[in-house]
């Protein structure tokens, strides 16, 4: 059985990975450009299609036959061909959104829902929170209710962005604040890479639910897969999935005090998980052809620290990675977002006296013990977990994976 994507641009997809899961068939990439679309759809070797940007309303003249979602939402993301060999379409992303809403656990019934975007997947959005029952408001840059006039919503419940922005790898945009919306009780962003937008980071701080589009993704891709093989895929499959894949993406990031074995203990991880790492200061290292201890000495810290968050912004727009940081960037607070956005912090803990302070000037000039007592907090307030380095490499190594493990069983 010859399954696919279809779309003009690919580039990297999750869903041949999200396929493979999900039954036992092929699962190809086919790029296809605008002039070609009628002779793919008409003659192309497939059995079924899953449809993205920009085919997903072109392909419905191809289509001899519509499911009622499709029908109601006007766009086609699945579509199957029949033993006659005519081709059925189905929109998927109707069940993707809701299984995407029904595990945010946010109850939207009689409440004001505010949609941004209006393109395709705000159709499908729209359909399934009408359907259950909110009150939809739709925020377009030249509609009625517009970016100018949010100040008329401020009694919105719960923000959905179906826009592109902020979308990898224009990481850290946001097409609002949250500012205007005192009773909001969370946001859905159908992006989900980065793992969390901007927006999404604005509502986990102020803690209201904060939900990425993945969930969505693996849903429509299991519907698609039960409509290619007739076999029933249960939610418990589609959460496993999800977990699986959610831990895949998120990058692993170490801190901790300057000589803790952030380096050494990286570069295992990367080994044993079969990752990429990636060490923050090598990179200055490589990138500006001076040792980040050259560049405190020469410039001073206050100019090593913007080139490491630029480093930083440059790494952590990456998926499922390894990165070792340098010890002091937990001092600028704008670093907290870069490294979040994508992945689960570690705070490594080691000594005092076994730290390496070798080519290490601020351990050099401060006292240790005075370094520790400024950054401590801010390794705390920056990780996710913190881990003990006090034992062998190999210890250290199995304590994070056992934690990367007991967080994906966690997700389900
Ligand atoms: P689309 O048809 O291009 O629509 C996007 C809409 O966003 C546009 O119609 C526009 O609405 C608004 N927009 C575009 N650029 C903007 C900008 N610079 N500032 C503010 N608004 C802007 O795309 P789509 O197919 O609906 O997809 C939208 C997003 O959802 C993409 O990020 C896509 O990856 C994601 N998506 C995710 C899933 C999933 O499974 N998680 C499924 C489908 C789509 P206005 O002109 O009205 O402002």
């Amino acid at each position: 059985m010859r399954c696919g994507l279809l779309g003009q641009k690919l580039g990297h997809s999750y869903s041949p990975y999200i396929h493979n899961f999900l039954g036992n068939y092929t699962y190809e990439l086919f790029e296809i450009q605008p002039d070609e679309l009628s002779d793919f759809l008409q003659n192309g070797d497939f059995s079924g299609l899953n449809v993205t940007i920009p085919y997903k309303k072109a392909v419905i003249s191809f289509c001899h036959e519509l499911s009622p979602v499709a029908a109601k939402t006007g766009a086609v993301n699945t579509i199957i061909r029949r033993k006659d060999g005519t081709l059925f379409g189905h929109n998927t992303d109707y069940f993707g959104f809701s299984s995407m809403l029904a595990q945010s656990g946010l109850s939207i019934k009689g409440k004001k829902v505010l949609v941004l975007g209006s393109g395709g997947a705000s159709a499908t959005v729209s359909s399934v929170l009408k359907d259950a029952g909110a009150q939809v408001i739709f925020i377009s840059r030249t509609g009625d209710n517009n970016y100018q006039n949010l100040d008329r919503h401020q009694d919105a419940s719960v923000i959905v962005n179906t826009t592109p922005v902020g979308m990898y790898p224009s990481n850290g945009d946001s097409p609002l604040n949250l500012d205007a919306f005192p009773s909001l009780e969370g946001v859905l962003d159908l992006i989900y890479n980065p793992a969390r937008t901007a927006l999404l980071m604005e509502a986990e701080t102020r803690g209201i639910v904060a939900k990425n589009g993945l969930f969505m993704l693996v849903a429509q891709a299991a519907e698609s897969a039960q409509w290619f093989t007739n076999t029933k895929i249960s939610m418990d499959r589609i959460a496993n999935i999800h977990s699986k894949l959610q831990a895949q993406m998120a990058n692993i990031i170490l801190i901790g005090m300057p000589g803790c074995g952030k380096t050494t203990i990286g570069k295992k991880l990367a080994e044993a998980l079969g990752r990429k790492f990636v060490d923050s200061d090598e990179l200055i290292e490589k990138t500006h052809k001076m040792s980040a201890s050259n560049i405190i000495k020469n410039f001073g810290e206050k100019k090593f620290r913007q080139i490491e968050t630029e480093t930083l912004k440059r790494v952590s727009i990456n998926s499922g990675i390894i990165i070792a940081t340098g010890g002091g960037c937990v001092t600028q607070p704008e670093n907290y977002n870069i490294l979040h956005q994508n992945g689960t912090i570690y705070f490594l803990n080691r000594n005092l006296n076994a730290l390496a302070t070798e080519d290490r000037p601020l351990s050099q000039c401060n006292h240790l013990e005075d370094l520790y007592c400024e950054r401590k907090q801010l390794y705390k307030d920056f990780s996710d977990y913190t881990i003990d380095n006090n034992q062998d490499i190999r210890s250290t190594v199995e304590a994070i994976m056992e934690q990367e493990n007991s967080y994906e069983n966690s997700c389900h």
